[in-house]
């Protein structure tokens, strides 16, 4: 056990989705019934406590955020909380364009949209859904309205690798950061194999060898992003590499599900369920006091690291969308 600030969480809003990531949710899946997901109401009564315990970032995710009615409220809701200084949001991006003046309204901090492919028919492959329009849509939206914009890509063999460095190249045309992410064995994610983070740095030193590592204090974010500096473009590439490039050392976040378990880390099931507590029936400033305990005692809970190399050691049997990517 080893203690870490901990300063960053994530908060699932919603199980349910409006595509179908081959790697996340291929096929309709049952998704958790309405009374079991946290109300806004219970989600800020938690992010409150965990203010009070350190938490200064909050990240709200999903499923798919904005398929959540109301998602816009509860982007206000957070950020009206003492202590937290940023709300951001991970999203598909197709519902990101419709939903963007009220998420800038509402205070929204910052968007991480995923896009996987440049291609549209393999967007729709990827996705069940043709909306690789939609979402360039939304990048070019969040980049007009100044709003702080990041591409994630999750790069696997048999999905994208033919197209990261293409992909890399939306940092040339736009000011966003583009990062790639290893794909992990989590969910269907396990059935791909995902790209080692090493291979795309020797792709694109290959294609581009004046590139530079990015100066760390630049726009720092609050993950475990490595960013390496392309000449003439406009934004950076980032490379999140859960799995060659371990990064439990220096791991800030938890988890918590749509149903209230907070999570310490995505390999294990290790969860404290908080529902039982904002739903106990006890008063307020005692929920609050057992809520702040459980944040309190999450920088020893966390596992040294995790062992998704192993996987007979992931514990974690959730799909991504269930636990909250
Ligand atoms: N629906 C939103 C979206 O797609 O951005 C938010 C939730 S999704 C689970 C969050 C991120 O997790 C996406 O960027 C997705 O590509 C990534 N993801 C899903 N399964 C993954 C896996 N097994 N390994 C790595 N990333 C994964
Ligand atoms: Fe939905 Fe995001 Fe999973 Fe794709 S990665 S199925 S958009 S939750």
């Amino acid at each position: 056990m080893n203690e870490r600030k901990i300063d960053y969480l994530r908060i699932s809003l919603t199980d349910r989705c409006n595509l179908r990531c081959r790697y996340c949710m291929p096929q309709d899946i049952a998704s958790v019934p309405m009374e079991e997901i946290l109300t806004y109401e219970e989600i800020c009564e938690i992010a409150r406590a965990a203010a009070q315990e350190g938490i200064r970032h909050v990240r709200v995710t999903g499923g798919e955020p904005l398929v959540r009615k109301g998602c816009p409220d509860c982007i206000r809701m957070l950020k009206e909380i003492p202590g937290i200084e940023t709300v951001m949001m991970t999203t598909n991006g197709i519902l990101l364009q419709k939903f963007l003046p009220e998420l800038l309204e509402a205070g929204l901090d910052g968007v991480n949209i995923s896009l996987d492919t440049l291609q549209r028919e393999r967007y729709r492959e990827i996705t069940g859904y043709d909306g690789l329009e939609k979402v360039l849509g939304a990048v070019e939206a969040c980049i007009q309205a100044g709003i702080r914009t990041k591409i994630n890509v999750a790069a696997a063999y048999g999905l994208n690798d033919s197209e990261l460095l293409d992909l890399a190249g939306l940092s040339e045309k736009w000011p966003v950061d583009v990062r790639f992410i290893e794909m992990m064995p989590i969910g269907y994610g396990t059935s791909y194999h995902g790209i080692d983070n090493r291979q795309v740095l020797e792709q694109l030193r290959e294609r581009y060898p004046g590139l530079t590592e990015a100066d760390p204090q630049k726009d720092a974010g609050f993950g475990p992003a490595e960013y390496v500096q392309i000449p003439g473009f406009r934004g950076r590439t980032g490379l999140i590499s859960p799995i060659h490039g371990k990064f439990c050392g220096n791991c800030n976040r938890l988890r918590l599900t749509s149903t209230g378990k907070l999570k310490y880390c995505l390999c294990y099931e290790d969860a404290e369920d908080l529902r039982i507590i904002v739903r106990s029936g006890d008063p307020p400033e005692k929920r609050r006091e057992r809520i702040r305990q459980m944040f309190r005692g999450a920088g020893k809970r966390k596992p040294l690291e995790h062992h998704f190399e192993q996987p007979d050691q992931i514990s974690e049997k959730k799909k991504m969308s269930e636990i909250g990517g």
